[in-house]
């Protein structure tokens, strides 16, 4: 590999680190295809120009919004037909499942659906058990691992590849999902090692696990003394804010959050917050959060509300089935020689 220009690493670094990752995989060519990887418009045109340079297919995925887009990139061009092909299938059949013309075939539809599912699978080259439990299960079952580590006491020392694939795992222990994280970790390393620091960094920042799917927010602790004299709402004053929109029990963090990782939109309803990544939700937050009921964020510096959500007011568009005892709550990662 050629020595890595600077520029790249440091707009590298304005991705969420799974989506570093997985972009670094295609490039080192262990994986085929990285789909929606959410790409801030400022850097968009140096993602293509970066993309051209290492031959890489790319191209969005929408839905843009006025701070980013969805890309997707993929090694060659016959992966790239593949994916588009099986994007357009998959959506002809979203478009017609409702008709009666196929309710007499549904388990033919079932089937099929199930067959795009684990085919789509294997071109992102996800683990088979995962592909299988998530054609299987749904995309709810995202959340079982997550109760998994929860119920088992591990939810704070979980090992840094779980969080580097982009798959749904099967399960918290899945051997096979810990052992793709690794490769692709040592593909960032064949990359760059100043890469490689950086992601191991993000990696083991404490996570805030909100609500199903990809809902995370990586969170750096601050040193409240050190800085107070930059934040315009004082730590009493948020914790006055806090208690009168969170039940008791609530845990505090000043922190810095430096980009948030998010796979579904949903519409907001206010006075609720709950779509990400906002400009809002970048830099430095008060953040409260009610273990397992909700949270609440506000950015210290601009006084603007970035989250506010609680279960008893549950996302419309997100469904029951995304309920889960393991939402609004900091997960901790660990780097292990056990893999
Ligand atoms: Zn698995």
């Amino acid at each position: 590999m050629s020595a890595i220009e600077e520029s790249d690493l440091r707009h590298l670094a304005n991705l969420h680190v799974r989506d570093i990752i997985t972009l670094v995989a295609v490039v080192m060519k262990v994986k085929a295809v990285a789909g929606q990887l959410v790409v801030p418009l400022d850097v968009k045109e140096w993602f293509e120009r970066f993309c051209d340079k290492n031959r890489l297919i790319h191209f969005e995925e929408g839905p843009s919004d006025s701070y980013q887009t969805w890309m997707t990139v993929c090694y060659n061009e016959e992966t790239a037909k593949l994916k588009r092909e099986l994007d357009k299938i998959r959506s002809s059949f979203d478009n017609i499942k409702r008709n009666p013309i196929i309710s007499s075939g549904k388990r033919a539809y079932n089937e099929f659906v199930k067959a795009l599912t684990m085919l789509g699978g294997t071109m992102y080259g996800y683990p088979e058990c995962c592909i299988e439990f998530h054609a299987e299960k749904g995309s709810s079952s995202r959340t079982r691992a997550y109760e998994q580590f929860l119920d088992s006491g591990k939810d704070q020392s979980i090992p840094i590849e779980f969080w580097s694939v982009s798959h749904a795992p099967c399960s918290s222990t899945c051997r096979r999902t810990l052992e793709l994280g690794k490769k692709y970790l040592g593909a960032v390393a064949e990359f760059s090692e100043s890469l490689k620091k950086h992601v191991e960094s993000r990696l083991l920042l404490p996570r805030f696990y909100q609500t199903g799917g990809g809902r995370f927010i990586d969170i750096q602790p601050l040193d409240y003394n050190q800085h107070k004299k930059e934040l315009t709402i004082s730590k009493e004053e948020f914790e006055k804010d806090a208690q009168s929109h969170l039940p008791q029990s609530i845990e505090i963090v000043l922190c810095d959050v430096p980009r948030p990782y998010v796979l579904v939109e949903v519409p907001e309803k206010p006075p609720y917050k709950a779509a990400f990544p906002n400009p809002d939700m970048i830099g430095t937050m008060w953040f409260a959060y009610t273990p397992g009921f909700g949270a609440y964020m506000v950015n210290a510096k601009t006084g603007n509300i970035a989250l506010y959500i609680v279960i008893d007011q549950w996302i419309v568009e997100v469904g029951e089935e995304w309920r889960s005892k393991s939402n609004f709550r900091i997960c901790r990662s660990t780097k292990t020689n056990k893999i």
